[in-house]
């Protein structure tokens, strides 16, 4: 575990956390700069820097933590809504180099934005570029 890890030393118990739930790999705990009441952080135990690097069982229970969170999450602050995301690598603005997924509660008429806002839109792909990039991503 990196010493100079927040999230590890929320997980240690090191410093504190309002935590919300726990398994035995994963932990959720409130933001400590919330985008919304409610906001709250799902993180595997074990030290990950980027989702690919945590093994596939730890990765389904975070994904398990998520699943059951949301609705506990958005019934506890009465919200319309919740985004998940995961801001994975610096490029895509992840701060903390401890993985995480950011659940953030969601108001009608909150001002807020869907994922869609999160990058620029791209020029519309031709169907042989969109053909090509999923070819690549399947491996063919
Ligand atoms: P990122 O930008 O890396 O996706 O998000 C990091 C998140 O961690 C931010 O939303 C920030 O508010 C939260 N955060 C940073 N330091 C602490 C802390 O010490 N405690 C808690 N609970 N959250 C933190
Ligand atoms: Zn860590």
């Amino acid at each position: 575990m990196p010493e100079d890890c927040i999230f590890c030393r929320i997980v240690t118990g090191d410093i504190p956390g309002r935590i919300v739930h726990e398994t035995d790999h994963a932990i959720a705990f409130l933001d400590a700069n919330p985008l919304a009441p409610g906001h709250t952080l799902v993180i595997p135990k074990q030290h990950y820097a980027r989702l690919e690097d945590i093994p596939g069982e730890e990765a389904a229970e975070l994904f398990g933590a998520v699943h059951d969170l949301v609705p506990q999450i958005e019934a506890a602050v009465d919200a319309d809504a919740v985004s998940v995301g995961i801001n994975d690598g610096e490029a895509a603005g992840q701060e903390v180099p401890h993985s995480h997924v950011h659940l953030v509660p969601r108001f009608e008429g909150d001002g807020g934005g869907p994922f869609h806002a999160i990058a620029p839109a791209s020029e519309e792909p031709a169907d042989e570029e969109l053909d090509e990039i999923a070819a690549t991503i399947r491996g063919d």
